[in-house]
Protein backbone atom coordinates (compact mmCIF):
# COMPACT_ATOMS: atom_id res chain seq x y z
CA UNK A 1 0.00 0.00 0.00
CA UNK A 2 1.41 3.69 -1.19
CA UNK A 3 -0.48 5.80 0.96
CA UNK A 4 -0.47 6.17 5.04
CA UNK A 5 -4.24 7.51 4.43
CA UNK A 6 -5.77 5.32 2.41
CA UNK A 7 -8.07 2.73 3.96
CA UNK A 8 -9.33 1.26 0.80
CA UNK A 9 -8.97 -2.07 -0.11
CA UNK A 10 -8.47 -4.09 -3.14
CA UNK A 11 -10.98 -6.70 -1.98
CA UNK A 12 -14.11 -4.47 -2.21
CA UNK A 13 -12.19 -2.15 -5.36
CA UNK A 14 -14.16 -2.60 -8.53
CA UNK A 15 -11.63 -2.22 -10.49
CA UNK A 16 -9.46 -4.83 -8.77
CA UNK A 17 -12.21 -7.19 -9.40
CA UNK A 18 -12.67 -6.41 -13.48
CA UNK A 19 -8.33 -6.82 -13.37
CA UNK A 20 -8.66 -9.81 -12.11
CA UNK A 21 -11.55 -11.29 -13.92
CA UNK A 22 -13.72 -11.13 -10.94
CA UNK A 23 -15.84 -8.91 -13.42
CA UNK A 24 -16.17 -9.19 -16.90
CA UNK A 25 -15.32 -6.31 -18.85
CA UNK A 26 -13.59 -5.78 -22.20
CA UNK A 27 -10.24 -5.25 -21.58
CA UNK A 28 -8.65 -3.28 -24.35
CA UNK A 29 -4.95 -3.49 -23.11
CA UNK A 30 -3.17 -5.51 -21.06
CA UNK A 31 0.91 -5.35 -19.86
CA UNK A 32 2.84 -6.57 -16.82
CA UNK A 33 1.65 -2.80 -14.85
CA UNK A 34 -1.82 -1.86 -16.10
CA UNK A 35 -5.20 -2.30 -18.06
CA UNK A 36 -7.36 -0.74 -20.01
CA UNK A 37 -11.18 -0.23 -20.01
CA UNK A 38 -13.81 1.78 -21.31
CA UNK A 39 -15.85 4.28 -19.05
CA UNK A 40 -18.71 2.99 -17.92
CA UNK A 41 -20.00 6.20 -18.09
CA UNK A 42 -18.35 8.33 -21.38
CA UNK A 43 -17.39 12.12 -20.81
CA UNK A 44 -16.46 11.91 -24.43
CA UNK A 45 -16.84 10.14 -27.50
CA UNK A 46 -14.05 7.92 -26.62
CA UNK A 47 -13.08 7.33 -23.20
CA UNK A 48 -10.93 5.15 -21.93
CA UNK A 49 -9.35 4.16 -17.96
CA UNK A 50 -6.01 3.23 -17.66
CA UNK A 51 -5.44 1.54 -14.27
CA UNK A 52 -2.74 -0.07 -12.65
CA UNK A 53 -2.91 -3.95 -11.96
CA UNK A 54 -2.10 -3.27 -8.21
CA UNK A 55 -4.40 -1.87 -6.17
CA UNK A 56 -3.06 2.04 -4.83
CA UNK A 57 -6.01 4.67 -4.33
CA UNK A 58 -3.39 8.15 -4.67
CA UNK A 59 -0.35 9.33 -5.38
CA UNK A 60 0.41 10.72 -1.89
CA UNK A 61 3.79 9.00 -0.15
CA UNK A 62 4.16 6.75 -3.80
CA UNK A 63 7.40 4.56 -3.16
CA UNK A 64 9.63 4.84 -6.22
CA UNK A 65 9.24 0.92 -6.81
CA UNK A 66 6.10 2.33 -8.59
CA UNK A 67 7.33 4.89 -11.00
CA UNK A 68 7.82 2.14 -13.64
CA UNK A 69 4.05 1.24 -13.46
CA UNK A 70 3.14 5.23 -13.58
CA UNK A 71 5.05 4.94 -16.54
CA UNK A 72 4.05 2.19 -18.17
CA UNK A 73 0.32 4.08 -17.61
CA UNK A 74 0.91 7.06 -19.86
CA UNK A 75 2.86 4.67 -22.43
CA UNK A 76 -0.53 2.66 -22.44
CA UNK A 77 -2.50 5.63 -22.67
CA UNK A 78 -0.07 6.77 -25.70
CA UNK A 79 -0.90 2.90 -27.23
CA UNK A 80 -4.77 3.10 -27.00
CA UNK A 81 -4.93 6.41 -28.24
CA UNK A 82 -3.31 5.39 -31.53
CA UNK A 83 -5.91 2.45 -31.71
CA UNK A 84 -8.71 4.25 -30.76
CA UNK A 85 -7.36 6.75 -33.71
CA UNK A 86 -7.50 9.96 -31.28
CA UNK A 87 -3.65 10.22 -31.63
CA UNK A 88 -3.14 12.28 -34.21
CA UNK A 89 -6.20 15.34 -33.25
CA UNK A 90 -5.70 14.85 -29.55
CA UNK A 91 -6.69 13.79 -26.31
CA UNK A 92 -6.70 15.05 -22.80
CA UNK A 93 -5.44 12.92 -19.72
CA UNK A 94 -7.13 13.36 -16.12
CA UNK A 95 -5.89 12.04 -12.70
CA UNK A 96 -8.54 12.52 -9.87
CA UNK A 97 -7.75 12.94 -6.72
CA UNK A 98 -9.74 12.68 -3.62
CA UNK A 99 -12.98 14.91 -2.84
CA UNK A 100 -12.39 18.83 -4.36
CA UNK A 101 -11.70 16.69 -8.11
CA UNK A 102 -14.38 14.38 -7.32
CA UNK A 103 -12.87 10.97 -7.43
CA UNK A 104 -15.20 8.00 -7.11
CA UNK A 105 -13.19 5.00 -7.57
CA UNK A 106 -10.63 4.67 -5.24
CA UNK A 107 -8.31 3.08 -6.78
CA UNK A 108 -6.01 5.14 -9.01
CA UNK A 109 -6.75 5.48 -12.31
CA UNK A 110 -5.67 7.34 -15.93
CA UNK A 111 -8.48 9.20 -17.98
CA UNK A 112 -7.89 8.90 -21.31
CA UNK A 113 -10.79 11.49 -23.28
CA UNK A 114 -10.76 12.25 -27.08
CA UNK A 115 -12.75 11.86 -29.92
CA UNK A 116 -14.05 15.78 -30.37
CA UNK A 117 -12.90 18.94 -29.34
CA UNK A 118 -12.93 19.31 -25.71
CA UNK A 119 -12.82 22.66 -25.02
CA UNK A 120 -10.25 24.38 -22.05
CA UNK A 121 -10.13 22.91 -19.00
CA UNK A 122 -12.21 26.40 -16.99
P1 LIG B 1 -13.05 9.07 -10.91
O1 LIG B 1 -14.19 10.02 -10.68
O2 LIG B 1 -12.80 8.18 -9.73
O3 LIG B 1 -11.81 9.76 -11.42
O4 LIG B 1 -13.49 8.16 -12.13
C1 LIG B 1 -14.11 6.93 -11.97
C2 LIG B 1 -14.67 6.56 -13.33
O5 LIG B 1 -14.96 5.17 -13.32
C3 LIG B 1 -15.97 7.29 -13.67
O6 LIG B 1 -15.79 8.03 -14.88
C4 LIG B 1 -17.00 6.17 -13.80
O7 LIG B 1 -17.91 6.39 -14.86
C5 LIG B 1 -16.13 4.94 -14.05
N1 LIG B 1 -16.66 3.70 -13.53
C6 LIG B 1 -17.19 3.48 -12.30
N2 LIG B 1 -17.56 2.20 -12.15
C7 LIG B 1 -17.24 1.58 -13.32
C8 LIG B 1 -17.39 0.24 -13.77
O8 LIG B 1 -17.88 -0.64 -13.09
N3 LIG B 1 -16.94 -0.04 -15.03
C9 LIG B 1 -16.38 0.93 -15.83
N4 LIG B 1 -15.99 0.55 -17.05
N5 LIG B 1 -16.25 2.21 -15.42
C10 LIG B 1 -16.67 2.53 -14.19
ZN1 LIG C 1 -8.31 -1.74 -6.59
Amino acid sequence: MSSDTDSSTAQDCIFCKIGGGEIESEILYRDDHCFVIRDIAPKAPVHLLVIPNEHFTYLTNLSPEFYTTIGSMFAAAEEVAKREDIHSAGYRLVVNQRDDAGQQVPHLHLHVLGGKPLGGMG
